[in-house]
């Protein structure tokens, strides 16, 4: 079972890097890790479970945030109380995405990163995510909202990239009125 000191924080260099393509049969290792990822996502968003094995609550986490540079992620979105719907893909890339942007109004959040932040990170309301699973059959997700928001966080960790970087440090709340909030 993953804890949540398992999970690299933003400290180490290491979440900088730009994870390598997946090649396929997955490693039974890398099996076994994306099962690890969505038991910790899921107990972690269910309240008596995250208070029992002391877990951050999260949605997302790319294998780099376990310290392992390859491409691939999971997420669990709750798309009611207690229904969780399970992603997981691997070398995923955003194929298409709305014009419209919003950002999370409460702030982005991360594993990762153990501070309070504030700014807003502008996301696409709406991408088309393709990738394949984990068998190495080729998928397409379409996401909005919360979900399109959480596939970009952890496609940005694949590439180095984390949520703050996309927040201007002298002007948080830049251009605040050109996105909606969600
Ligand atoms: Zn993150």
């Amino acid at each position: 079972m993953l804890k949540t000191k398992d999970i690299v924080d933003e400290k180490n260099k290491i979440l900088r890097t730009v994870s390598k393509e997946v090649t396929f049969p997955m490693s039974k290792e890398d099996l076994n890790t994306i099962d690890l990822m969505i038991e910790y996502l899921t107990n972690s968003q269910i309240e008596e479970k995250a208070e029992k094995y002391d877990l951050r609550p999260g949605m997302g986490l790319a294998a780099i945030q376990l310290g392992i540079p390859k491409r691939y992620l999971t997420i669990v979105h709750e798309v009611d109380d207690g229904i969780f719907d399970n992603y997981v893909i691997v070398n995923p890339k955003i194929v298409s995405s709305s014009l419209e942007k919003i950002y999370v109004e409460d702030g982005e959040g991360c594993l990762s990163i153990n501070r309070e932040t504030c700014g807003i990170v502008p996301r696409y309301a709406r991408i088309t995510v393709e990738g394949y699973d984990t068998e190495g059959r080729k998928i397409q997700i379409r996401a909005r909202e919360e979900l399109a928001i959480a596939f970009q966080h952890e496609i940005d960790h694949l590439n180095g990239i984390l949520f703050i970087d996309h927040i201007d440090k002298n002007n948080p709340y830049k251009d605040k009125d050109k996105y909606r909030p969600i």
